[in-house]
């Protein structure tokens, strides 16, 4: 059935009865008539020249509308050209066969149609028109493409479906081998899951673990309590640790207890609240914080040891200090004692030779004996074997008799020692060792002080107490040696006058003496310009 209606019988094998043409032909007209498939036919220009009962059901136009009309009437825009192409092959004597198309109905509906063209031959072999087939293919491809559709849609549930069991098989495999024990426990503390640490911690299988209450793992001790707990979490619905701050254990099948840290979370599920809880074996953590904890203990009963046997030896050294300071002292005052009196040559006259070993010995006795104090000094308030006696002061009375007593060492080396116009304050104080710290102070600072320099005393009222300033225009003391100097034995560099005197002890002395008397003291100082040494006492406001 691919050719045209113009002549059959060049187209079909003659008929048993051919000796009757007309019969023929009506007899192809009907089968024409009652062919599923619209079959046109076509001049060579594309006029429609006939149209089956197909082609009106197909396309929508009844004969009298398409006959005489140009094929293109059922173009779908964007397939004119097509069409030219077609006819284009048509004239040139090849065909067209089962190619799928798209025309457009009379309603304006777009078809699908498979189409054969083939052309139509007179006798004499000249083409004199085209046959057209065309099968509506709308319902198949529909049907076809509904059908790739819901292919489609099941690959894609299949393949979600795949990736949803790959992703539930890996949380899965995850949940079972988490670190920690996971269990989920129904209304009534039934367990419901558990997962494969869970059996290992506890020992028991996972069969056994199912259905199992959860209270059978809280050690007996803490078992009755255990339900109470359990309601009150599942009403409070809001996750949380359990037990916090206390030392939590869990009982094994066997009945062994273990240290565990456990975390619960309340779930709403269809069967009501379900609790979720990570159970953490925390047996190897608990072992290093008691394996540190005992070490530290050793380290700190050792260090507390030698601490005391430190204080020990200290004490024993400032005893031992104290004792032979006061050895020394006596035999000191006996040398002290002849050498002045042989320089007053009452004993007879000396000669200048003589004179000048006496200076010597004098000289080197006192500073011998100065150094001894101060040692005797610092061991007695390191061995805590000083006592003071704190009474209200007159400070402007310390302060000048300290000056008059320092008065000639700071001639001797052309410094002038002057004390500030605001300085008569109260303070609590012991009056001797406030003496020996200003003294100390007022010597430093004329040590330090280049002749013709200048020392200072002052004082004014800061808050509770008395700040007593010290100042000099001497060599000043370097940033970095501003602590140090407050330390025993510690020395700076040499005086003014190039040679290193003292001992290192003075300000050590003055620091505890202050300290000792509830104040503080400091310096200030500028390299080069002079230092300000202040200190701190109660201020004696009655
Ligand atoms: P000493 O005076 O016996 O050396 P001190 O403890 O009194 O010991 O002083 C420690 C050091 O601090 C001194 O050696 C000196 O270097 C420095 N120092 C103390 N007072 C002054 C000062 N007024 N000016 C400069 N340096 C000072």
């Amino acid at each position: 059935m691919s050719s045209g209606v113009s002549d059959p019988n060049k187209i079909f094998p003659p008929l048993p009865n051919s000796e009757n043409p007309v019969n023929v032909e009506r007899w192809l007209a009907a089968i024409v008539e009652s062919s599923d498939d619209a079959i046109l036919g076509m001049a060579l220009s594309g006029v429609i020249t006939s149209w089956n009962a197909a082609a009106t059901r197909i396309f929508g136009y009844e004969p009298h509308e398409a006959l005489g009309q140009p094929v293109s009437l059922l173009a779908w825009p964007g397939e004119e050209e097509r069409i030219d192409l077609f006819l284009a092959i048509l004239r040139h004597g090849g065909r067209v066969d089962h190619t799928e198309v798209s025309r457009k109905h009379k309603n304006g509906k777009k078809i699908l149609v498979a189409l054969s063209l083939s052309p139509i031959v007179d006798s004499n072999g000249t083409i004199i028109g085209i046959a057209k087939i065309a099968r509506d293919i709308t319902e198949r491809t529909e049907a076809a493409s509904a059908l790739e559709d819901s292919r489609i849609r099941l690959a894609e549930q299949q393949a979600n479906a795949r990736a949803e069991m790959l992703a539930e098989r890996k949380f899965r495999e995850l949940i079972e081998n988490a670190p920690d024990a996971i269990l989920q426990v129904d209304q009534a503390g039934a367990i419901v899951i558990a997962n494969c640490t869970a059996e290992k911690m506890f020992c028991y299988t996972r069969e056994e673990l199912i259905g199992l209450n959860v209270d059978q793992l809280v050690p007996e001790a803490n078992r009755a309590a255990h339900p109470t707990h359990r309601k009150t979490l599942a009403t409070a619905g809001k996750s949380r640790p359990m037990g916090l701050g206390l030392d939590l254990f869990a009982q094994r099948k066997d009945g062994t207890q273990f240290p565990v840290e456990i975390s619960l979370s309340p779930m709403n599920t269809e069967a009501g609240v379900h609790v979720t809880a990570v159970i953490r074996d925390v047996t190897d953590r608990k072992l290093t914080e008691q394996r540190v904890r005992s070490l530290q203990e050793s380290y700190m009963t050792e260090l507390q040891a030698r601490h005391k046997e430190a204080e020990r030896l200290n004490q024993l050294k400032s005893e031992f200090m104290a004792s032979i300071s006061h050895e020394l002292r006596t035999p000191l005052h006996t040398i002290i004692g002849f050498a002045e009196l042989m320089q007053e040559e009452g004993e007879g006259p000396l000669n200048s030779r003589q004179r000048r070993f006496m200076e010597h010995i004098h000289v080197d006795s006192e500073h011998l004996l100065g150094l001894i104090n101060d040692v005797l000094d610092l061991s007695r308030i390191e061995a805590g074997g000083l006592q003071l006696h704190t009474e209200p002061v007159r400070l402007i009375l310390i302060v000048a008799e300290s000056i008059a007593a320092i008065r000639l060492y700071a001639e001797s080396r052309s410094v002038s020692i002057r004390m500030g116009s605001e300085i008569d304050f109260n303070v609590l104080a012991d009056p001797m060792r406030l003496r020996q710290i200003l003294y100390n102070l007022l010597s430093n600072g004329a040590k330090f002080t280049q002749p013709g320099g200048e020392v200072h005393v002052e004082a004014a009222v800061e808050g509770n107490n008395v700040r007593i300033t010290v100042s000099d225009t001497g060599l000043g003391i370097a940033p970095e040696e501003r602590t140090q100097i407050f330390e025993k034995f510690y020395q700076v560099g040499l005086t003014p006058v190039g040679v290193r005197e003292g001992t290192g002890l003075g300000l050590a002395i003055c620091k505890q003496l202050v300290e000792m008397q509830k104040g503080t003291i400091w310096v200030e100082s500028e390299l080069g310009k002079g230092s300000k040494f202040h200190f701190t006492l109660p201020h004696n406001q009655t």
